[in-house]
């Protein structure tokens, strides 16, 4: 018996939370590079909030949300993603006024009730951003340039960029009515679920993933040969802009994305490591969300991604270049009478930006030596109990097995040296 995560939930233990560390810092250094600003949200929001900027029909408001009442009655909802709760916070806290463009960034736990799969969790982690304020497609190209930069980085130049426009409110009502009637004319043939889907959320049909359905709709018309000539532009223009740039792109006319709420530019990474979740991370454009959500127009996009299945990949690559935190000085005591003075010369060292460790249970010097191995500490000091008359310490290099005698109040330069 005895307490067990919750299903779809995980612990990062201590032998891969340096892999997250690692992979944050260089997710930071990039975001820094880009000019964006971390922003950091409350993990629960008014489920309104969530309603209204994902969208009803998505499959994360109508079916995954993790929605509590408190006890004053209020609907609360776990962030199931961020971009809905940056623009309230933009909102909020009119970050709009100050400059002509906000460039913001984060990485946090994101919250849906899914059905528990290979490559989904019911807590993940992701990290984005959401740049506010520009309708021009420099702004797309950057927010794309980003993410790839970032994917690169980790050695992952392979990941594939789909790329598409899902136009605007001026020309995608037109194309869903004919979207509609091509897929009333195959509908025997597509799976219930996308049935359903034909009168409510019609190009969400596109995006199914079932051979039924892929077969029916291989000839349907797609919103990127629907645009208006503002959106056709932008479009030719975001290509022209990564092409120059010299990012590789796959125009994927049936990349739908979940959420309602985007206009334009919508883009996928995909890995062909992750299997049938291959998506890396995605993201678009929302010209009308800050409205929605009560604010006045801003243009915005943004990208999504997922730490998780980053994480499945640099593995299953053997892509990880950090290497596991240890002490690298082990303070060991030849007797009873040194072990004040270590634990002294402990807290020196650690003040002196050295990490170390000693031992706890008073063992022997055989067993000391034998844990400052397996903790594959560079370096032991030795302490005899004498010092103070000497002024002296034993210092041995565990890498070579050298041992000197130095001055104590050399060690920790010297230690430094010796770790570089
Ligand atoms: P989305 O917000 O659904 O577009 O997701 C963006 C990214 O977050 C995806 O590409 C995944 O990498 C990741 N992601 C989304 N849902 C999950 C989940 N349930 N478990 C793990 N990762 C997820």
């Amino acid at each position: 018996m005895g307490f067990r995560t919750i299903r779809g939930t995980r612990d990062i233990l201590p032998d891969e939370s340096y892999e997250w560390e690692f992979v944050e810092n260089q997710i930071r250094a990039w975001f820094r590079r880009f000019n964006y600003r971390e922003i950091q949200t409350p993990a629960f929001e008014e489920t309104t909030l969530f309603a209204r900027g994902i969208g009803q029909l998505t499959d994360i408001v109508s079916k995954e949300m993790y929605t509590f009442e408190d006890r004053g009655g209020t609907s609360l909802t776990l962030k199931p993603e961020m971009t809905a709760s940056v623009i309230r916070a933009f909102i909020q806290h009119h970050l709009g006024s100050s400059a002509p463009l906000t460039k913001l960034f984060y990485i946090s736990p994101m919250f849906r009730q899914e059905r528990p799969q290979a490559g989904r969790l019911r807590q993940f982690h992701q990290f984005g951003a959401e740049a506010l304020g520009s309708a021009h497609p420099e702004i797309d190209a950057e927010v794309i340039l980003l993410a790839t930069s970032i994917y690169a980085s980790f050695g992952l130049e392979k990941t594939v960029l789909k790329l598409t426009s899902v136009g605007c409110e001026k020309c995608r009502p037109g194309y869903k009515k004919i979207l509609q009637e091509a897929l009333r004319s195959v509908v025997d043939r597509l799976t219930a679920d996308s049935q359903r889907r034909v009168d409510e959320n019609p190009m969400r049909v596109l995006d199914s993933k079932e051979p039924q359905d892929r077969a029916a709709t291989a000839n349907v018309p797609l919103v990127k040969d629907h645009l208006c000539p503002e959106c056709s532009d932008h479009f030719r223009e975001l290509q022209s802009l990564l092409t120059k740039t010299g990012v590789a792109f796959e125009i994927d006319g049936r990349l739908v994305r979940g959420l309602d709420y985007y206009t334009k530019t919508a883009f996928e990474l995909v890995s062909g490591d992750l299997g049938s979740q291959d998506a890396l991370a995605g993201g678009g454009r929302y010209d009308l969300l800050a409205q929605e959500l009560g604010g006045s127009p801003a243009p915005g996009i943004g990208f999504a991604a997922g730490i998780e299945r980053l994480l499945v990949v640099l593995e299953k690559r053997s892509l990880f270049r950090g290497e596991a935190p240890h002490a690298t000085v082990f303070v060991a005591t030849l007797n009873g009478e040194a072990r004040e003075d270590a634990f002294r010369l402990l807290q020196e060292l650690r003040q002196s930006g050295i990490s170390a460790e000693m031992d706890f249970h008073r063992r022997s010097l055989k067993a000391q030596m034998r844990e400052a191995g397996r903790q594959r500490a560079d370096a032991v000091v030795l302490l005899g109990g004498d010092e103070w008359k000497t002024g002296l310490v034993a210092l041995r290099d565990m890498r070579n097995g050298e041992q000197r005698q130095i001055p104590k109040e050399e060690l920790a330069d010297s230690l430094l040296r010796m770790i570089g």
